[in-house]
C-alpha cells in the first residue's frame, strides 16, 4: 500500500492506494457511521461492507442533483445523524460528488470519508476535496470545496467494472501524464495491454501517480484560482460533449478524451505541439479503447461552452498543451474557440 497526503489550507486528507474495503473500519472513528452507496456496488459489495446503516441512491448522471440530496438528508434524519456522524461515501465518482455534498452540506457539515470503486474516481473524482452536483443543465454547478477524511482506492474492486468505466478512468490518467509528467505518459504507453488486463502492479503506480500529480497541484491551489485550472485540460469541450449528448450514452471519460484530443488539436494549430506528438496522443487513447472523434453539432457544443461555469464574459481559460507533460492555461474568446471547434468538427473524420 502506498500513502499520499493532501495538505490544503484548513485540514486535507490521505489517500491509501491498495488498500482494501475490507480493512475500512480501521480507519472509521469511533462513534456513528452511515453508508452511501449506489444500488450497482451495493449489490456487490454489500456482505464486505461494515456493519452500519446504508442509504442507497440510483446510478448514472441523471441522479447527481439536488433531488438526491434531498432524499438522503432526509434519510440522514431518520438515521438520527448528528454533527458527529461520520459519513462513508462507497462508489465512484458520482457517489463521491453526493457524498462529499450531503456530508458538507448537513448541520452546515459533518466529517467524511471515501472508498473509491471506480478507476475515475481513484485517480481523480475521490481526491481533491471538490464536491458537487447538476444543476438544470449546468454540471457540477452547486458544490463545495471540503476534503475527505481519507480515500482508499481498492485496486481489487476494479476487477468487477465493466470494461468501459476502466477506459474511463484511464481518460484522466492520460490527462495527469499529458499536464505534468512526460514520464508517466510514456509509462502508458509501453504498458497498454498490462493496463487493460488490470495489473496489479500497472494499475497501482497508475493510481498511485495520478493522486500524487493531483495532490500536488490541489495544495499549491485548492481553490481553482491558478493552477488548478490545469486539470481541467480536455474538460471544458468534454462537459460541453457531455451536455450536448445528454440523450446518448457518452460517460465523463469518454467526453473527456475526445475533449483531449480537440485541446491537443488547437495546440498543434497554435505552433506547440507537434504533428507527431498530437498523434501520440490520439493513438494512446484509441489504444486504451477510449472514443477520439464524436458526431455533435458545433453550435450546440459552443452553446454548452457558454453555459460552462468557468466561462468570464466572452472568454474562457482554455487549457493547452505546450508540450506532452506540460500545460498552461489561456484565456481563449468564445469566437475563436467556436471557429476552432467549427472547422475541427467539419473535417470527415469528426462527423
Ligand atoms: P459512476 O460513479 O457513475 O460509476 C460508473 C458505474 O460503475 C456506475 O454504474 C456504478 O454503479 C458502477 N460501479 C462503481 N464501482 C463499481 C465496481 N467496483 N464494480 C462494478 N460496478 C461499479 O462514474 P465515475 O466514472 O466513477 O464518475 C463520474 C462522475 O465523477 C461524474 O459525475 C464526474 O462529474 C465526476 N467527477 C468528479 C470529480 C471531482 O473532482 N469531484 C472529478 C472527476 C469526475
Amino acid at each position: 500500500m502506498k500513502t499520499v497526503h493532501v495538505k490544503v489550507k484548513h485540514g486535507g486528507s490521505s489517500v491509501y492506494v491498495g488498500e482494501t474495503l475490507q480493512q475500512v473500519s480501521q480507519y472509521l472513528p469511533r462513534r456513528k457511521v452511515i453508508i452511501i452507496t449506489d444500488e450497482t456496488v451495493e449489490k456487490i459489495y454489500r456482505p464486505v461492507f461494515p456493519d452500519v446503516p446504508v442509504i442507497i441512491i440510483p446510478t448514472g448522471e441523471g441522479i447527481k442533483t439536488l433531488a438526491t440530496c434531498k432524499m438522503i438528508y432526509q434519510k440522514l434524519i431518520e438515521f438520527s445523524a448528528d454533527r458527529n456522524t461520520f459519513i462513508l461515501g462507497i462508489g465512484g465518482g458520482i457517489v463521491c460528488d453526493i457524498t462529499g455534498f450531503t456530508a458538507s452540506t448537513y448541520m452546515r457539515g459533518v466529517k467524511f470519508g471515501f472508498v473509491s470503486t471506480t478507476l475515475l474516481s481513484q485517480v481523480d473524482a475521490s481526491v481533491g476535496g471538490k464536491n458537487g452536483v447538476n444543476f438544470n443543465s449546468y454540471k457540477n454547478m452547486v458544490g463545495v470545496f471540503c476534503q475527505p477524511e481519507f480515500v482508499i482506492c481498492d485496486i481489487s474492486l476494479l476487477n468487477t467494472l465493466p470494461a468501459q468505466e476502466v477506459s474511463n478512468g484511464f481518460a484522466e490518467i492520460v490527462k495527469h501524464g499529458l499536464i505534468a509528467d512526460p514520464a508517466l505518459f510514456e509509462f502508458i504507453e509501453s504498458n497498454v495491454d498490462k493496463a487493460l488486463g488490470l495489473d496489479f502492479d500497472v494499475i497501482e503506480k497508475l493510481v498511485y501517480d495520478s493522486v500524487r500529480i493531483k495532490a500536488e497541484i490541489v495544495e499549491k491551489d485548492e481553490k481553482e484560482a491558478d493552477i488548478r485550472r490545469l486539470l481541467n485540460f480536455g474538460h471544458t469541450l468534454g462537459h460541453a460533449l457531455e451536455k450536448t449528448a445528454a440523450d446518448k450514452h457518452l460517460s465523463h471519460g469518454m467526453a473527456v478524451s475526445i475533449g483531449m484530443v480537440a485541446a491537443s488539436e488547437f495546440s498543434r494549430q497554435r505552433g506547440f505541439l507537434t504533428d507527431q506528438d498530437c498523434l501520440r496522443i490520439r493513438e494512446l487513447l484509441q489504444g486504451l479503447h477510449l472514443p477520439v472523434t464524436y458526431d455533435a453539432d458545433p453550435a450546440r457544443i459552443i452553446e454548452a461552452v457558454k453555459k460552462d461555469k468557468k466561462r468570464d464574459a466572452d472568454t474562457i481559460c482554455f487549457v493547452f498543451l505546450e508540450q506532452i507533460g506540460k500545460a498552461f492555461v489561456e484565456k481563449t474568446g468564445l469566437t475563436r474557440l467556436e471557429k476552432d471547434v467549427r472547422s475541427l468538427w467539419e473535417k470527415t473524420d469528426h462527423l
